[in-house]
């Protein structure tokens, strides 16, 4: 098998399995608990928030463990909001093209009387610090903007984006789920007021999370009981999930250099062998984008078949994202960038790790030739095409 679809899920690294495994063994401890067993327990997650802070250039008490990055997410854009709403600003500023955690609870924070402008994103799947500034209103109190996409790959300036937010007092969020772990992140030199990230996106557990916030916001709970995480994320601690996504997020940052080396090269083998099927393009800029990340569309198939073949293949892959799939809609992403329906219909996402070697990318590049033209000769749309009843989109 050949897994290519890091952007949906990593594997464990063996450095996150090794800190988990003795805290779901013997140190089974509540860290609200007085005695030595939970006060050892108290210590490692204590530990754990102080090593996570310092990969972020952050302090310990700005880091709210969550499970997960659509927690993160949710809990950043109604904290940010209800800050506003004190003031009586409740104007939001995002893009098209954020991952439906932001988007569908902006919808939410619509429907409780905020207005949002959903900034258009270029082609080359980039929203510039300008496009946000000329967006911005005495109204708006937050202006939330991935750090890198999670379908298409495309990095954003986040830090020029922050310091023109803070130039007009909005604040600023940046869901960096796809980037921690993957491209450097310091909260403070890139202006970021809220942060969220996500363990199981760099080769930790599933089901744990950060929010960042710098310390002088106040959050908002969205779950209420004990007193966990100061008050703000009520609920016994996920330890072993911490201990894990620390470890990985500990490893991640030590080894960025070189793995963004090694994947950066696989990425552009990959881009290289798929740019040579006709009628077929990257989606997204070819050097602002994530180390592993591989976009494309081919014209005149559909994503879902192409998937599929590739299975039998052996090689995991994903159109659009996975939250999407399942359903018939064209990605979101793919029609911000101005990508038609039926060309976003034909999509392929391919997301690498370090693990990823050079053998398994020609591999790929080889099943999906097959595969496209195979799909092709069996299209009626590529006969079509073919025969000029109609135009190509992509040349
Ligand atoms: C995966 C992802 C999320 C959601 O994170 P979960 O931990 O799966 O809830 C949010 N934003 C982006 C950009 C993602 O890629």
């Amino acid at each position: 098998m050949i897994y290519a679809d890091n952007a949906a899920t990593t594997k464990p690294s063996r450095a996150a399995l090794d800190a988990m495994i003795p805290c779901l063994e013997g140190q089974y401890g509540n860290p609200s608990s007085l005695y030595t067993l939970g006060q050892q327990a108290r210590e490692a997650l204590e530990d754990a928030r102080a090593r996570i802070a310092k990969n972020l250039n952050a302090t310990p008490r700005e880091i709210t463990f969550t499970s997960g990055g659509s927690e993160a997410d949710n809990q950043a854009l109604r904290s940010a909001a209800a800050i506003g709403a004190r003031k009586g600003k409740k104007h939001i500023i995002s893009t098209k093209f954020e991952h439906h955690a932001i988007l569908h609870t902006l919808q939410a924070l619509e429907k409780e009387g905020f207005t949002v402008t959903l900034l258009d994103v270029h082609t080359n799947g980039i929203v510039t610090a300008a496009e946000v500034e000329t967006a911005i209103t005495p109204e708006t109190c937050l202006v939330t903007v991935m750090y890198a996409n999670n379908e298409i790959g495309t990095i954003q300036p986040v830090a020029e984006i922050g310091a023109v937010c803070h130039r007009h007092g909005v604040l600023f969020h940046t869901d960096a789920v796809q980037a921690a772990g993957h491209l450097p992140i310091d909260v403070q030199a890139q202006n970021i007021d809220l942060l969220s990230l996500s363990a199981h996106k760099f080769h930790g557990p599933k089901g744990v999370g950060v929010l960042y916030a710098k310390k002088t916001i106040p959050l908002t709970n969205l779950i209420y009981g004990g007193a966990q995480e100061r008050g703000k994320r009520a609920g016994t601690e996920n330890l072993p999930a911490v201990l894990g996504m620390a470890a990985a997020l500990d490893d991640a940052c030590a080894h960025l250099a070189a793995n963004t080396a090694t994947v950066t090269l696989l990425r552009d083998t990959l881009i290289a062998g798929l740019s040579a099927i006709p009628h077929g393009e990257l989606n997204g800029d070819a050097t602002h984008r994530l180390p592993g990340n591989v976009s494309f569309c081919f014209e005149g198939i559909e994503g879902e078949s192409l998937l599929l073949l590739l299975d039998q293949k052996g090689i995991c892959a994903s159109s659009g994202s996975a939250c999407t799939s399942g359903s018939l809609d064209p990605s979101h992403v793919l029609l911000a960038i101005g990508r038609p329906h039926e060309v976003a219909h034909g999509s392929l996402r391919l997301t690498l790790c370090e693990e990823n070697t050079p053998r398994e990318v020609e591999e790929i590049i080889e099943s999906v030739r097959q595969v496209v033209s195979y799909l092709r000769g069996m299209s009626p749309v590529w006969r079509d095409l073919q025969e000029g009843r109609k135009n190509y989109v992509i040349q």
